[in-house]
């Protein structure tokens, strides 16, 4: 008999969407939304959808593999378990903790997936990663500005008069946010759609600017030229709650609008228009992670910031800088959790640049990668070098549920259970401000075993058992302990389902700012005392053609790699039948061009590498724009990582992902 149970969405999305899962015969048989769920309400994308698959799928990983001369072979946990821990107690003894690197991302929101940092932390300290390939310059770019990268809840939305939707396609990557925007216009609010392809929200758009790639910082400051030069400023916020503000001035005179004009590829008339937009208040912005990959990522988030403070779109209903929401994972108890005090050495790869720094680590070199919650081959950049690394160190374990590009490298492959299979509790720091439960539903196939167990195995034999023997639920009460005070508790979880989180609904209402100053920071001191200049500067991406004009005339298109619609970034390419072929999207005037029609076959390339695949002509695109989505798996024809640079965001923080030149020419079918 069928029943149905309410779950969570584990995967890393913006929505963290309420779900609904029909068991039968103890097999999930549908995934459907939980139209309980106080955001999301009943619908859930195909993504989600999928987990049907994810977890039934006969490609499941299910024992523990070995490589033995080039050849994967099935062993037990124990043999497994035993061999990694020898190794990591030889490391130790021989090299120090450090030598391990643990390469981990966030295919998985649940909150018990971070007990991977306890286990490394507890057996001494390992090289971990910093920075994100995601978000991480614009998060930065945040606290420097506000002393945080907060939010305003959904619903605040319906109190803007007008709408920004800065570099982000709602409709593919925050599904309920788009249905939010239908009603908004219904309601009356005007919507602004800024970015270089024509998505589904700019369809909706009173007005749909198209901008060249990696330029929205400068168009941020032409409007705010044009608000200073038009008086439209908001005098009270800039004088009263903003430091720095000569600086800004400074700088934007550094520019003329018909230099800003050129750049961004955006008509005079039309950034006048934006700046009565944001002097017109309330105007909400809510930007995308697209426009911060670039080598200037974190002064694009910095200099609309600055935008947003000086129209007086600041702490106002209606209003806000919505970049990503970090209150909601500051809600849990990370540092229990974790255990940071328990390292006894530390040291940091940047995550973008996590293969060159194994490649050349010394004091001591890399022994070991464990690899959790992620695909690196896929997903970091300049793919070429992350397989030479991680084909170089002498162990390489990978904790999976499905032979991905990096499981196929590794020496020790672990059979990992998905999220139906273990109790956990989800979240996202992006979007909404509800903590959703998750339990277990059904047994996981084969030996696939949940990582936590994993972790606690290797801990009693690594000699530090006891800082892991705890059950599920006293895992799960420890990390929501903060919240006691606020009368939230793991039993009321488990009963509503739904929590939400007691976090500020519009930040920075009271003005008083996480900053060194307390005020919103057009010059940062956060960013001086980490040795930074703390200025805002007008500054370009690194590949273009005025800041490299011999690399843009060999590769004149700007190559973006946006979030696929069917996948979250690689977790579904293998699940979605037939033959999955990558998609080279190019913007009309490069078809016109080479002359090229939908479905040519075409070779694109620049100095790290090439990708091959399909012409798909996108007619609205800005010109010279490319578009390959990421994640594909190397069996379809990825990773377009082959392509993008490891190189670092201004703050260091962030990925270069977008920051792209590349060539494009027809090839024949069979080459
Ligand atoms: S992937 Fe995102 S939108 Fe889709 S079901 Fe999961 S949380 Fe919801």
């Amino acid at each position: 008999m069928a029943i149905i149970r309410k779950a969570a969405c584990p995967l890393n999305c913006w929505d963290s969407c309420g779900l609904q899962v029909t068991i039968e015969n103890g097999k999930v048989v549908k995934v459907e939304g939980d139209p309980d769920h106080p955001i999301t309400k009943g619908k859930i994308c195909g993504r989600g959808r999928m987990l049907v698959d994810r977890t039934n799928s006969s490609k499941r990983l299910l024992h523990p593999l070995k490589k033995i001369n080039g050849q994967f072979v099935e062993i037990s946990w124990d043999q497994a378990l035993d061999e990694i821990a020898g190794k990591l107690k030889e490391i130790k003894t021989r090299f120090g903790t450090t030598a391990v690197l643990h390469s981990h991302d966030y295919a998985n929101n649940g909150i018990l997936k971070n007990l991977d940092q306890r286990f490394f932390n507890c057996y001494g300290g390992v090289t971990e990663l910093y920075g994100s390939l995601c978000w991480g310059a614009g998060i930065e770019a945040q606290n420097w500005d506000f002393g945080g990268a907060y939010s305003h809840e959904p619903n605040d939305i319906y109190h803007s008069k007008n709408i920004v939707i800065w570099g982000r396609n709602v409709a593919r990557t925050n599904m309920h946010f788009y249905e939010q925007l239908l009603k908004a216009k219904k309601l009356g609010a005007k919507l602004y759609v800024i970015n270089p392809l024509y998505n589904a929200p700019a369809k909706l758009a009173d007005d749909f600017i198209t901008i060249k790639p990696g330029m929205d910082g400068l168009l941020a400051a032409g409007i705010m030229k044009e608000i200073l030069r038009l008086g439209l400023e908001d005098r009270t916020f800039i004088e009263q709650f903003t430091y720095g503000f000569t600086d800004l001035v400074q700088l934007l005179n550094e520019m003329t609008i018909a230099q800003i004009s050129e750049m961004t590829e955006i008509p005079a008339e039309l950034i006048t228009k934006l700046a009565y937009v944001y002097a017109d208040k309330p105007t909400s912005t809510y930007m995308g992670l697209g426009m911060q990959r670039y080598r200037n990522g974190g002064n694009t988030i910095r200099l609309i910031d600055a935008l947003v403070a000086i129209s007086g779109n600041i702490g106002i209903p209606g209003g806000g800088a919505n970049y990503a929401n970090t209150q909601v994972g500051q809600s849990f108890a990370f540092e229990e959790l974790t255990m940071p005090n328990r390292r006894q050495a530390h040291r940091q790869f940047s995550i973008m640049k996590q293969a060159e720094n194994v490649l050349t680590a010394t004091n001591p070199e890399i022994k070991m990668i464990v690899v959790t919650c992620g695909n690196p081959l896929t997903q970091v950049p300049d793919s070429s070098i992350v397989e030479k690394a991680f084909t170089s160190v002498d162990t390489l374990v990978v904790m999976e549920q499905y032979m991905t590009d990096t499981a196929r490298l590794a020496d020790y492959v672990l059979p990992i259970t998905t999220a139906f299979e273990e109790e956990d509790f989800y979240y996202a720091s992006m979007y909404h401000h509800y903590v959703n439960y998750g339990p277990k539903l059904v047994s996981a196939p084969g030996e696939a075993k949940p990582d936590l167990w994993v972790w606690t195995q290797l801990a009693e034999r690594l000699g530090f058992g006891q800082d892991f023997q705890f059950t599920r639920k006293e895992w799960l009460e420890m990390t929501l302990k903060p919240l006691a005070k606020h009368g939230l508790s793991l039993e009321s979880l488990i009963e509503q389902h739904t929590m939400e989180l007691p976090v500020a609904k519009i930040p920075w209402h009271d003005r008083k700012f996480k900053t060194p100053s307390g005020k919103f920071e057009f010059t940062s001191l956060l960013a001086q005392q980490k040795g930074e200049n703390g200025k805002l500067t007008l500054a370009l991406p690194d590949e273009s053609k005025w800041s490299k004009p011999d690399l843009a005339d060999k590769y004149p298109y700007n190559l973006l790699t946006i979030h696929p619609m069917r996948s979250n970034h690689s977790q579904n390419y293998h699940l979605l039948g037939g033959k999955v072929k990558l998609k080279v999207e190019i913007a009309q005037n490069i078809a016109d061009e080479l002359s090229l029609q939908n479905g040519d076959y075409v070779r694109v390339w620049n100095d790290r590498g090439e990708v091959k695949g399909y012409i798909s002509i996108l007619p609205a695109a800005h010109p010279n724009t490319i578009n390959i989505d990421e994640g594909i798996w190397q069996e379809f024809g990825g990773s377009v990582n082959l392509l993008t640079s490891n190189k670092e965001s201004d703050n260091g923080l962030g990925s270069t992902l977008y920051d792209c030149l590349v060539n494009l020419e027809r090839i024949p079918l069979n080459e």
